[in-house]
């Protein structure tokens, strides 16, 4: 019987897939379309996702589809900036850029070409599940198959067959908008456009415009509810305050709705659910596709443990840790889409605004402003990132050297003095699972054993 199967081939399920292929676990992926979805989607990911492609082996492979973000501006009506969002430009505590552009097609075909690496991982595309009984996790596929797993895995996007046929129930957040979302590739330079994201904050004319990779650029405008989506000419005059036919081909227009919804629930027995499956926000922050990527990295080496250990108590913490960490990023999102939404023309404060790292709902091993919260990733002596030091598994950040049965890294001292702990057990996802105040707490660290990991 297969360990895992994953239900859907967008960016969640193939990064589960990837992470799991590591991790030597047998899994069969189902994706519905023959064809890979080519249309206008994510566009951002930060530092933490990065650090997952990395988890799954895949961090230069990714990175030729990305350039280095600037951040985002807020702006008014008048052009005044409401909110200044940079980004640092260099290397930050994941290891990695704080924030990425890329180019979403690219991402999934490096993510595909991934499994290639494994004999352990196989990827049927033109097929369906129909039906799934969650008792069990086995499934009928539209080839006619039958098909049984341990464990079933629905990263099947908002409108998840899966979440539906288990019974998962969605808590709709109230968010609902309609919006244009229009790739262009410009045919000349326009510097003037800049590498900032904007998101124009006006009563009347809500927009966003975002520096995508190369010469792409993207602009989000929102719609009134009630009027038919705009025809091409339609869609130039909305774009005419920044291009027009000379400076840019379309490359693809769509209408999407925008909304914000998070699973009451994510398992049900051994099926789960991860990605847009399980939550949805609109994008103004560029983390729909990012929560999906952290769902899976916390939930990759839980499987491991559950199919090695024979004991899946430990996927309960999956939901629990998951939900909370989300919806703080909705709720901010939210906040965001007000005040690009309802803001009138005028003088207004400027503001900075700084990328939040919310910690993770209870769960799993500790928590305080630093146990359940994301831990740094130094280089270690070698060069190598610590994570990767780590071969995947639990490790010590300490600030000097002490006895443990997993790797200890002490490359990371000055977080660990500003943050006034001693030494932290960092879990394979980049969590701190417990943090020991001094050098006799240390020993506790290993607290890993005592819930039998
Ligand atoms: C305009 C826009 C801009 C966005 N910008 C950003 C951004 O900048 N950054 C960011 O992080 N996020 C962004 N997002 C959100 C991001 O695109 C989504 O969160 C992400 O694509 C969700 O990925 P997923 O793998 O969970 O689901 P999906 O990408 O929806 O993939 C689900 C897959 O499951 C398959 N499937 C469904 N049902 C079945 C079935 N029964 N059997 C087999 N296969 C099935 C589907 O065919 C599909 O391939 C944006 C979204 C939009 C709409």
């Amino acid at each position: 019987m297969t360990d895992i199967a994953i239900i859907g081939a967008g960016p969640v399920g193939l990064t589960l897939a990837n992470l799991l292929g590591v991790r030597g676990l047998s899994v069969r992926v189902i994706e519905k379309q023959a064809q890979y979805y080519d249309l206008p989607r994510a566009i951002h990911f930060d530092g933490e996702a990065m650090r997952v492609f990395q988890a799954a082996g895949l961090a230069e492979e990714v990175l030729a589809h990305t350039h280095v973000g600037a951040g985002m501006l807020f702006k008014n009506a008048d052009d005044v900036v409401l909110i200044d969002w940079s980004r640092a430009q260099d290397i930050g505590p994941m290891g990695w850029h704080e924030s990425y552009r890329f180019h979403q097609p690219g991402l999934e075909d490096a993510l595909r070409r991934g499994l290639d690496r494994f004999t352990n991982v196989e990827l049927t595309s033109g097929v369906e599940v129909t039906e799934l009984v969650a008792e069990t996790g086995t499934m009928r596929l539209s080839n006619g198959e039958n098909l049984s797993a341990s464990y079933v895995i629905g990263c099947d996007g908002a409108d998840s067959f899966t979440r539906a046929a288990v019974g998962l129930p969605l808590s709709d957040l109230g968010f609902q908008e309609r919006w244009l979302v229009v790739d262009a590739v410009l045919k000349c330079p326009r510097p003037d456009l800049g590498d900032y994201s904007i998101q124009f904050c006006d009563a009347e004319n809500p927009a966003t415009y975002v520096r995508g990779t190369k010469d792409r650029r993207r602009w989000e405008i929102r719609l009134n509810q009630a009027k038919a989506d705009p025809d091409n000419d339609a869609i130039w005059a909305l774009l005419s305050r920044w291009i027009t036919p000379d400076d840019a081909d379309l490359e693809r227009a769509a209408v999407y709705t925008f909304r914000s919804a998070v699973a009451a629930r994510w398992r049900e027995g051994p099926v789960l659910i991860a990605g847009d499956a399980a939550h949805q926000m609109p994008p103004f922050m560029g983390q729909g596709m990012c929560a999906g990527v952290r769902d899976v990295a916390n939930l990759a080496w839980k499987l491991d443990h559950a199919i090695s250990a024979g004991d899946d108590a430990i996927l309960d913490s999956y939901g629990s840790e998951r939900a909370s960490h989300v919806t703080e990023f909705i709720d901010l999102t939210m906040r965001l889409g007000k005040l690009i939404n309802q803001t009138a023309a005028g003088g207004a404060p400027k503001g900075q605004m700084k990328s939040i790292w919310p910690g993770l709902g209870p769960g799993l091993g500790e928590r305080d402003d630093v146990a359940g919260r994301l831990a740094p990733q130094p280089r270690v002596d070698d060069g190598t990132l610590a994570d990767d030091a780590a071969k995947g598994g639990f490790y010590i950040l300490a600030r000097t050297p002490i006895e443990a049965s997993v790797p200890v890294f002490t490359e990371a001292t000055d977080w660990l003095s500003e943050n006034g702990v001693f030494a932290v057990l960092v879990r394979p996802d980049g969590y701190v699972f417990s943090a020991a105040r001094d050098q006799a707490g240390a020993a506790d660290l290993l607290g890993v054993g005592r819930v039998g990991l």
